[in-house]
């Protein structure tokens, strides 16, 4: 199969990417490298089954080309990060809604499948835990610029479902969850990436909120491991949850980091308010359904949280020293707090 990935050079688009390869796929990738890097593409830049053209999605002769060329689209390129959508919601939202109709309307041309990549940022602040895939979806005022993302993506869900109800183009829809692993950066937020590099440096941990935020963490690999065996006729028009459904929470995950990189930097709370923006929201707790995934294809979660966790620091620890980055908020240390198993999780 010819597989074309909007945004193959970030940090899932490069891991699906050498998924493909390594079922024997060709991979052709788009990126203007904007949140993507090529370094992000160093292990398989010349393999003879993948190409790649550093462009905007909105070269839209470009994008037609490219997905006259493939048997399925992957539309990964979206903006991402939480700071980056509360600080660049203009891009954000263009990026998200233009992309879209650009890469839905190429295919419609050719009659082309497509992934779209959507987020379990959609269920906002819903309380009907876990999310299943028919549930509402619960967004806060339009003042606050977190929310933008959510509703750019869940315009890109509605316009995949009305492709595919009024054009019959297949689309499929898949959330993707928190989703961490190597190379993927703190640049724009994350959390997974900025604790295992503060922690690695012996910096303050910088744990937002009160902590008790709780969040489900899925291995890139066993994502892409879904992504690659999902493009089939039975999921054409649906909507999939992707991600792991064992809860931790942000306190924990920082004393978790910190104990398995063998770190002794101190815990650090910092209000919202200085880590965002004044009034931002958080949710409390986020926690996928996967049943339906489940009983689509072969959805394992190989990687335990530990393993994860380990993986992102021999990642930080192999990719050496960047440049500093600016000290971002002002910060009250938390005290040294045994860590119980957390309720609920598994
Ligand atoms: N977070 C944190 N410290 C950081 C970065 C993020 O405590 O340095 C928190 C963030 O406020 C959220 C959780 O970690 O509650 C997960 O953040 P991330 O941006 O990785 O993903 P989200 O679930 O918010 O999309």
């Amino acid at each position: 199969m010819r597989c074309f990935i909007t945004g193959g050079a970030g940090f899932i688009g490069s891991h699906l990417s050498e998924a493909l390869l390594r079922e024997g796929h060709e991979v052709s990738v788009l990126d203007d490298l904007s949140t993507g890097s090529m370094a992000n593409l160093d292990a398989i830049r010349r393999h003879p089954r993948f190409t790649y053209r550093v462009d905007s999605f909105t070269n839209v002769p470009l994008v037609a080309e490219m997905v006259d060329d493939a048997d399925v689209v992957y539309h990964l390129a979206a903006a991402v990060g939480v700071k980056m959508i509360v600080r660049s919601p203009v891009r954000t939202i263009e990026t998200n809604v233009r992309g879209t109709e650009i890469v839905l309307a190429a295919a419609e041309k050719k009659s082309r499948p497509v992934v779209i990549a959507s987020t379990s940022e959609v269920y906002g602040k819903s309380p009907d835990l876990p999310f299943r895939e028919d549930g509402d979806l619960l967004l806060g005022a339009t003042t606050k610029g977190r929310w933008s993302y959510a509703c750019s993506k869940a315009i890109d869900e509605f316009l995949a479902h009305a492709y595919w109800k009024e054009r019959e183009l297949p689309t499929i829809i898949v959330r993707l969850f928190n989703t961490v692993g190597p190379r993927q950066t703190g640049r724009y937020g994350m959390v997974l990436p900025t604790f295992v590099r503060q922690a690695v440096r012996g910096e303050a941990i910088t744990v937002y909120g009160d902590g008790n935020q709780r969040r489900c963490f899925a291995h890139v690999a066993d994502v892409c491991g879904a992504l690659v065996h999902l493009v089939r006729p039975e999921a054409y028009g649906e909507v999939f949850n992707i991600g792991s459904n064992e809860e931790v929470s942000i306190l924990e995950l920082a004393h978790r980091v910190r104990d398995r990189a063998g770190s002794e930097s101190s815990i650090v709370t910092v209000p919202y308010a200085e880590a965002y923006e004044e009034g931002f929201e958080d949710m409390p707790r986020r926690v996928p359904c996967i049943e339906k995934i489940q009983r689509l294809l072969d959805f394992k979660l190989a990687n335990k949280l530990d393993d994860i966790i380990d993986d992102v620091i021999a990642f930080e620890r192999a990719r050496g020293p960047e440049a500093p980055r600016r000290n971002v908020a002002r910060r009250r240390p938390v005290p040294a707090v045994p860590l119980a198993a957390p309720s609920g999780s598994r």
